[in-house]
């Protein structure tokens, strides 16, 4: 069980609510945050069914990348990886930590130009990919599936042994997590997911997330705050930047620099902007992320 760490300061004291954070990040040194639980019951399924190899796709700083090889290691299964950008392929040295480590952990990198990797999804590409590896388990970039979904069950029971939360603040790159714990977190009127889009212009992402519910039982509210990007995927800004330093220092947590940063900036604006009701209690899901981060910082 990953700890809920309280969050002390006169900030939310003047507010009258509780914080916390749920330390995901410590799950696991590699296969962490939020993308082992969105590779555990796809690792079973692979396992089961003697799947191999297991096959992504993902940016040279994919997250998903960097969990999918290092579990290929864990479990003995081999893994490729295709990384968007032909560029990189005879030139090592410009490769990301995640790709290096990737790579050391057994995965086969095979590198697509952009036009390639956006057809990545389309039937023509998936046909072939099934034709040269008839074997093959294939995970969709970010690793979102209906088993990654279903994967976030044991996270949100824990939780709920853990504190009888108001608020719950998420990360979100796909909506894979998000939907996953608005699927899997017990219903009660008062309860709010929110999840904090690290994406420009990812209005799509309502219906990416509302397409993996199942609304045959009663869900609790949510949204996506889609305001809080940032300029962009990958990119910051001076305010989040500064928002970053800030909280590390103050509580001695390290947030990563595409998704994390963005989520607890979002919480602290819409504190400030009077969203976040008084006497609530508030937990913030740190996502991970660390792993890409060879160096920590703290
Ligand atoms: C991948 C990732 C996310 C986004 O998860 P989705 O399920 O794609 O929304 C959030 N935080 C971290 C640290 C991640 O690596």
């Amino acid at each position: 069980m990953t700890p809920l760490t309280r969050l002390h300061h006169s900030i939310f004291t003047e507010k009258n609510i509780q914080v916390w954070i749920k330390r995901e990040e410590l799950n696991h040194p590699v296969i962490q945050g939020n993308k082992l639980y969105k590779l555990q019951q796809n690792l079973s399924y692979a396992k089961q069914h003697k799947k191999s190899p297991l096959i992504s796709f993902g940016g040279p700083f994919s997250n998903h990348i960097a969990a999918l090889a290092a579990a290929g290691k864990e479990f003995q299964v081999p893994t490729i990886g295709f990384i968007r950008g032909d560029e990189l392929k005879n030139h090592p040295e410009k490769w990301s930590h995640t790709l290096v480590t990737a790579e050391d952990n057994g995965m086969q990198l095979q590198f697509l130009d952009r036009q390639t990797y956006r057809q990545k999804d389309q039937a023509n590409f998936q046909n072939q990919l099934k034709a040269t590896y008839p074997n093959g388990y294939i995970l969709p970039e970010g690793g979102t599936n209906v088993l990654a979904i279903q994967g976030f069950k044991p996270l949100t029971e824990e939780l709920e042994q853990q504190i009888n939360w108001d608020y719950l603040f998420c990360a979100v790159g796909t909506g894979g997590t998000l939907a996953g714990l608005i699927q899997n977190s017990q219903y009660q009127n008062k309860r709010q997911l929110i999840g904090i889009a690290s994406l420009k212009g990812a209005k799509f992402l309502n219906q990416a997330v509302e397409q993996w519910l199942d609304t045959a039982k009663p869900l609790n509210d949510w949204q996506i705050e889609l305001d809080f990007h940032g300029g962009g995927y990958g990119k910051t800004n001076h305010e989040i930047k500064a928002c970053q330093n800030w909280f590390e220092s103050e509580f001695k947590i390290q947030l990563d620099p595409v998704y994390n940063n963005k989520m607890v900036f979002a919480f602290m604006q819409m504190l400030q902007q009077g969203r976040v009701k008084q006497g609530a209690k508030v937990v913030l899901l740190h996502t991970g992320g660390l792993q890409g981060n060879p160096t920590s910082r703290l």
